[in-house]
């Protein structure tokens, strides 16, 4: 008997990966370049539909017609390395997924590369970690539309399904690099999430003087709420953890976690996309420079003693205000960090022709991925309402909100200055906000700057035209 698909790489995603699309009673052909690798998996799971492998020849055998192949390599040129080696061995017609943390342009790239081959190539986005690629992750595949039909079937399987209604957690995403893409913004907005609940801790804790464990309840109540998600789930999880291995082990896990937060490039690259089209995605940015920030533990340590803090005292006001303020504070930042996402997507479908289904892609984060949440439903339900809405801020629900809470972000974020507290991305959230909803900018005196120094024109209020002012004449 043939598989019905092949996994290439057995580390723990490609692994896990196997096993879920096994469990939904497909035959599965395994193969990874070390051969140690895929025998192990053998070992633990011999009684499982698994085909393995030891020479990329045999695996192709392996495979019905067209095969399904889908590659959990790293990221680069190990990607290249195989798809070099399958290439030869591959006929017209055959789908290669490449589900690997892979940069959007490469996967452009590789895309018309293999086309010209009669290689049909999806790049997909996972997300959910390794146990997400076990029991379900979110799966965001693009590449020809054919191809994805070929695939679906068991991508559906394999996916998470969303609680509100069962849908399995992927949709074809669009051509060439959409996929990649629409998880390189899941990933960006990951990094904004996880910065603005890490500021709400700050400020309760280095402001207002909250224990770690009354932090915990707060995040466990807030969860209750229009902010349930996994990320808040799993940071009051954290906040009741004690130390494990550490000499005083009733003290909290997260006090002897040291504060230098490491990352792996893709909210790196979210940022640098918003920069190459000219979209203002600051809250995401400012979690990327928070993370670089952190890194420089060293200096930071040397500076603070430098460095004077703030003198005056903070008003902190009463308690359960403070709390419900910081709440509206992080849920509002949370809509403006979205609101830039989805500004980013949405200019990134019309520069490619992606024609990127804005609600389908909150339905599908739904579920399995990091960024679960209940509000998505409101982003897809935006879309539903107006599938060309421009920015998330212009539908009712977010335009309610924004009004609501957004003397609640002034208020804190004034607070946590004031006591010398950074919030970068609560700051970066209000300042959008005001700059969005700015009839006017201070662009006038920037234009007559430019113009000054440089002659570059500029346009005026009262009438079409580009125009030069003579500077340098005596009025
Ligand atoms: P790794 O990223 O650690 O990659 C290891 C795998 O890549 C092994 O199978 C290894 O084979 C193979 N590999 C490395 N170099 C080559 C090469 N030159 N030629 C052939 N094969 C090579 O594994 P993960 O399972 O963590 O991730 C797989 C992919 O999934 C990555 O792109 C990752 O970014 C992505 N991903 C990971 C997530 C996670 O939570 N870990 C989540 C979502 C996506 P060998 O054993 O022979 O070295």
């Amino acid at each position: 008997k043939l598989a019905n698909i092949g996994v290439v790489g057995m580390a723990v995603m490609g692994k896990n990966l196997a096993l879920n699309i096994e469990s939904r009673g497909f035959t599965v052909g395994i193969y990874n370049r070390t051969a140690a690798k895929t025998d192990e998996v053998m070992k633990d799971h011999s009684e499982k539909k698994l085909i393995p492998s030891h020479t990329i020849e045999e695996f192709v055998d392996s495979l019905e017609k067209p095969r399904r192949i889908l590659m959990m390599v790293k990221a680069g040129k190990p990607t290249d390395a195989v798809i070099d080696e399958l290439l030869p061995l591959l006929d017209k017609g055959d789908v290669l997924i490449d589900g690997g943390n892979t940069n959007f342009h490469d996967t452009m790239a590789r895309n018309a590369r293999l086309d010209k081959s009669g290689i049909n190539f999806i790049g997909m986005g996972v997300s959910g970690g390794e146990l997400g690629a076990l029991q379900g992750p979110s799966l965001m595949p693009g590449g020809q539309k054919e191809a994805y039909d070929l695939v679906a079937p068991i991508l559906e399987q394999i996916s998470a399904k969303a609680p509100q209604d069962g849908k399995s957690c992927v949709a074809y995403i669009g051509p060439n690099g959409a996929g990649h893409y629409v998880k390189m913004i899941h990933n960006g907005i990951e990094y904004g999430d996880e910065e603005l609940i890490d500021e709400s801790y700050n400020i309760m804790r280095n402001v207002a003087g909250f224990s770690v464990d009354e932090m915990a309840g707060i995040f466990k109540e807030w969860n209750k709420g229009e902010l349930d998600s996994y990320l808040i789930e799993i940071t009051a999880d954290i906040l009741t953890r004690k130390d494990d291995i550490g000499d005083d082990k009733s003290k909290p896990i997260v006090d002897m976690i040291l504060d230098r937060g490491n990352n792996k490039g893709t909210g790196k690259w979210s940022s640098e996309d918003a920069l190459d089209i000219q979209v203002p995605q600051s809250v995401i940015t400012e979690a990327v420079y928070a993370r670089y920030i952190s890194m420089m533990k060293n200096e930071r340590v040397e500076a603070s003693k430098q460095l004077p803090a703030p003198k005056g005292n903070v008003e902190l006001g009463e308690k359960k205000v403070l709390i419900e303020k910081i709440r509206q504070a992080l849920f509002f930042s949370k809509l403006m960090s979205y609101a830039q996402g989805f500004e980013q997507l949405r200019i990134a479908s019309d520069k490619n022709d992606w024609n990127l289904k804005f609600g389908e892609l909150a339905q599908i984060w739904r579920a399995g991925c990091i960024i679960r949440a209940r509000f998505l439903q409101n982003i897809t339900d935006a879309f539903d309402k107006k599938p060309d809405l421009t920015n998330l801020l212009l539908d009712d629900y977010f335009k309610d909100i924004a009004a609501k809470y957004q003397e609640s972000v002034r208020d804190v974020v004034a607070l946590a200055v004031k006591a010398g507290v950074p919030v970068p991305g609560f700051s970066a959230a209000i300042t959008y906000y005001d700059s969005y909803r700015a009839e006017v900018l201070p662009a006038n005196l920037l234009q007559a700057q430019r113009d000054y120094f440089g002659a570059h024109t500029y346009e005026r209020t009262d009438r079409e035209g580009n125009f030069h002012y003579p500077w340098y004449e005596e009025q």
